[in-house]
Formats: structure tokens, C-alpha cells, sequence
């Protein structure tokens, strides 16, 4: 018998270190503080500001949202709640350090990465991922110094999921729309100067099969000097589409078809810009010499079962001229350094929160939750249950002996190494400075923020 009865009394609390401070990562602390036992949660970020996608990731136009930000800090408020700002687990503490000196190690760290297209040209400047432009756009330090030419009149975002549509909205936005956001000021600057008119977002199914929502959908149809633009040919559905809409469940694709068929009915406003929201075309090609010039696509058409319906080309191609275009196809996780990693599906391999090796062997007091464990889907608060349900598989482990419950030193233990190896480790108490500062800067400007875009800036106000 591994178990040790003690473990999560005051004198051997339970000690998680948690990676990630994105929503999972919250809400996985949340579940851990609220339990029975004495825990003690130690959060590793690798930037020096905490919340992950809800910082970098929701649109900045979409302030409701953010307000997850409010739950969390109250959770960071809790005394046996530690933050290790500016810490990068793999590089400036290694894995094995943590496991050494925790219970349990609980990786929330998002997909930070892409799924590819695979398709020549791929990489042709001009072509860019969602994730780059979306990061930008939100100030995240990675991104914040990639150039994004809005010379052209054209730009295609590939995919119809929300971050196509948030994609697609940024774009379509005035600078008035978006100047009393918290957008990145540099971002803000460069879209007042933008020469795009036409935006394409292009689905390679049909609109019965969209991935986005009918409330992000209606309000590309409500921008100030841009239209959205749906062709009424497109939304002739066959069979099995029919069946899908007939099905009750299925609330956001029927809403989805009616604001849609909206779109389609409505006279030309002739605004300054135009939204196509177009259907079954997916790239095969993207050609130009030097840079991205056109996109090459293959007409679709549906097949398979209600439901499951899938693209299939029909031989017919058409293309389409753009200077500008941003691969939405889907998020993916980033294997970490000596972790196993599911390559097929951009995930940790896990049961139910537990990492498992490739065969499927539980690893015990390793686990995972949010993206990084089950994909990247569902809204902020999906992450909530998912937290919970690993917390409560990591509960489950203690009850039934199956982790090393010694005494750990948590946080004691990690300090003295970070510090030796010159890591500037943040607290959350420093990162409300910065957050007091950001607040600051962005009131003269009618902003709710100004963030800081460089992790040195961040430092600087610091010290
Ligand atoms: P997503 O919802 O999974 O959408 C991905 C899109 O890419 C789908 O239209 C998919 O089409 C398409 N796609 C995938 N592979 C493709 C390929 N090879 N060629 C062409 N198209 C391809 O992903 P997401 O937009 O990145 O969003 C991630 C999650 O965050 C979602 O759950 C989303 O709802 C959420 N989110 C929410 C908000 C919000 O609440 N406002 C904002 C942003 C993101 P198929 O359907 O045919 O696979």
C-alpha cells in the first residue's frame, strides 16, 4: 500500500502544481480548494500575466466574456494559492523537479499550436494562422511583432468556427468599432490604416454544417461599414441536411440557417466593405510567386449519413485572388518535453484526466485538463466541468492509494532552483500591479485596458 492516510491534513497537505493559468487551470484550482482536504495549488505560467485565451484569446470586442477574469482572480485570492508568473515548466523548471516535489502535477496549458492544411504553399508569406493574427491582435508577447499586410483588398480566413468569425469581424471593424476595446494599440493602428473591402470565409461543408454560433454569426450581419454577403444558391440543402435541421437539437444550426437566410434576403446596403460567408470550397492550392496571390478550391459536394456528413470534391475548381489569407481550421497542444503525446489528436494521451503513456498505462500523479486533454472545443465555461471531473479523478487516487502521498515541499522547493538559474518568477500580487498599470494607461484613451505587449515592459514597471 502506497497511501499514506495524512495526505491533505495540515500536516501533509496535498500540494498540485498546476500548468497553465488559462480557464482549465482555474477551475481545476477551484475544484482542488473547494475539496475536503488541505491542498496547496502552486500555478506555473510561462507569461508574466495570467488567464490564457481569456487575455489572448477572446476577441477584444467581446468584454463580456472576459469577465471570467473576475472569477479567477477571487480563486488567486485564496491563501493557499501561489503564482509562478513568467515560468516556463520544461525549460526553467523541468517536469521531474515538480513531480519530485509535488503530489500531483496538472497540466492545463491549452493548444497553442495550429492544425495544418497540408496543401502546397501552405507557408507562402502572406498566409498565416488564426492563432498568429488572433495573438496579435490581443497583445500576446508571441505574436506581437509579426506583420500582417492590409494593403490588399482581399483577405480569406479559412474554416467557420468562432475564431473565423472572430477573425473575419476584427477585420470587417472600424477603427471606431474597436478604439474603446482593449485591442492592442499597435494592432489598433495598423486596422485604422487597412485597405481590405472583401473578406471570404470559406466552410468546406455546407451551412448546415457550420461550426459557429448563431449569436457570433448575427453579428457579422451588424457592423458599421461592412456586409455580410451569402449566396441564396448555397442555402439549398439536400437530404440529409434537412434531416439535421429537422432535429430540435440541433439549435444552433438551424438559428445559424435563419440568420443566414437573413443574410441572403437582404438588399445591398453598399457598405464599404463585404463579408462572403461562403460554402462547400476548400483550398487545395495557395499560389503566388514570391508571396500568397490566389487560392486555389475545390468545389464540394456532401455525403454520408445525417450527421456525419463529410466534403467530397466534385472535380470543379475555382479561384480566387487575395494578398491576405489566415488559416482557421482548429487549434492543437503542444507536446511537452518528456511527456508523452497523442499526435493524432494534438493531446495528452489520458483516462479521464489521467496521463497515460502510449500504451494507455496510467502515470501516476500526472494529470490533464481542458485542451490539452480533450481538444480544443466547447466555451470557457466546458472547461469548468472538465477541471472538475480531473479533480475528482485525482480525489479518487488519494482515497484509493494510488499516489505517492509522502510529504512534498511544494513551492519551498521550487524557489531556490528558479532563483539559481536567474528565472524572474512573478507572484500574483505583481501581477496586479501590471494589471493596475494596464487599467491606468488605457483610461485617457477610453480603452478598459491598455495591455502591456512585451513581457520586459511588464518586468520593467516591476523593478
Ligand atoms: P472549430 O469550431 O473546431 O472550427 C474549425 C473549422 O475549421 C470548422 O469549420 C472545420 O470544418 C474547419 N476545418 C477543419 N479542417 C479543415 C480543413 N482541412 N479544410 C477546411 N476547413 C477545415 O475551431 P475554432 O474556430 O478554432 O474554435 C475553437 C473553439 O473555441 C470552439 O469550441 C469555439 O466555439 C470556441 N470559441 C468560442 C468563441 C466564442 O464563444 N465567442 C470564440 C472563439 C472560439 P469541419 O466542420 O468540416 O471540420
Amino acid at each position: 500500500m502506497k497511501g499514506k492516510a495524512n495526505v491533505g491534513s495540515g500536516d501533509n497537505p496535498l500540494r498540485v502544481a498546476i500548468i497553465g493559468s488559462g480557464p482549465s487551470g482555474f477551475y481545476a484550482t477551484e475544484a482542488l480548494l473547494k475539496s475536503a482536504l488541505e491542498v496547496r495549488v502552486d500555478m506555473f505560467e510561462r507569461l508574466p500575466a495570467p488567464f490564457g485565451l481569456v487575455r489572448n484569446g477572446v476577441a477584444p470586442d467581446h468584454p463580456k466574456l472576459k469577465e471570467a477574469i473576475l472569477v479567477y482572480t477571487k480563486i488567486a485570492a485564496h491563501p493557499r494559492f501561489n503564482f509562478f508568473g513568467n515560468v516556463t515548466v520544461g525549460r526553467d523548471i523541468a517536469i521531474d523537479e515538480l513531480r519530485a516535489n509535488y503530489h500531483a502535477v496538472l497540466f492545463a496549458c491549452g493548444a497553442e499550436s495550429d492544425r495544418r492544411l497540408g496543401i502546397p504553399g501552405d507557408d507562402l508569406p502572406g498566409s498565416h494562422t488564426a492563432t498568429e493574427f488572433v495573438g496579435w491582435y490581443n497583445g500576446h508577447p508571441d505574436y506581437r511583432d509579426r506583420e500582417f499586410d492590409l494593403s490588399s483588398e482581399v483577405a480569406v480566413v479559412i474554416g467557420q468556427g468562432n475564431v473565423a468569425v472572430d477573425v473575419c469581424r476584427i477585420l470587417g471593424k472600424t477603427a471606431d468599432e474597436l478604439k474603446h476595446t482593449d485591442i492592442a494599440r499597435h494592432a489598433l493602428e495598423r486596422l485604422a490604416e487597412s485597405s481590405i473591402r472583401e473578406i471570404h470565409m470559406l466552410g468546406r461543408r455546407g451551412p448546415a454544417q457550420a461550426k459557429f454560433t448563431h449569436v457570433e454569426l448575427r453579428e457579422l450581419g451588424e457592423l458599421a461599414e461592412c456586409e455580410p454577403m451569402v449566396n441564396p444558391q448555397d442555402l439549398k440543402l439536400g437530404a440529409a441536411s434537412q434531416t439535421e435541421l429537422a432535429d430540435k437539437r440541433n439549435r444552433t444550426a438551424i438559428k445559424n440557417m435563419e440568420i443566414l437566410r437573413d443574410f441572403a434576403a437582404r438588399p445591398r446596403a453598399n457598405k464599404r466593405k463585404r463579408c462572403f460567408i461562403r460554402f462547400l470550397e476548400s483550398p487545395v492550392e495557395i499560389r503566388g510567386k514570391s508571396r500568397l496571390e490566389r487560392l486555389i478550391l475545390a468545389k464540394n459536394r456532401l455525403e454520408g449519413e445525417p450527421g456525419r456528413q463529410v466534403a467530397r470534391e466534385t472535380g470543379e475548381t475555382v479561384e480566387l485572388n487575395c494578398g491576405l489569407l489566415f488559416r482557421s481550421i482548429g487549434y492543437r497542444g503542444v507536446p511537452l518535453p518528456g511527456l508523452p503525446f497523442d499526435e493524432r489528436r494534438g493531446v495528452l494521451p489520458n483516462i479521464d484526466g489521467r496521463i497515460t503513456d502510449e500504451k494507455g498505462t496510467v502515470l501516476s500523479g500526472l494529470y490533464c485538463a481542458g485542451w490539452i486533454k480533450r481538444g480544443p472545443s466547447g466555451i470557457i465555461g466546458t472547461n469548468r466541468a472538465d477541471s472538475v471531473a480531473t479533480v475528482k479523478a485525482l480525489l479518487a487516487d488519494i482515497d484509493g492509494g494510488r499516489i505517492d502521498t509522502a510529504i512534498k515541499q511544494g513551492a519551498q522547493a521550487i524557489y531556490p532552483p528558479l532563483a539559481a538559474r536567474n528565472v524572474r518568477v512573478l507572484g500574483f500580487p505583481e501581477w496586479q500591479r501590471i494589471d493596475a498599470a494596464e487599467i491606468a494607461r488605457g483610461k485617457p484613451v477610453g480603452k478598459p485596458r491598455e495591455k502591456f505587449t512585451r513581457a520586459s515592459e511588464m518586468l520593467a514597471l516591476l523593478d
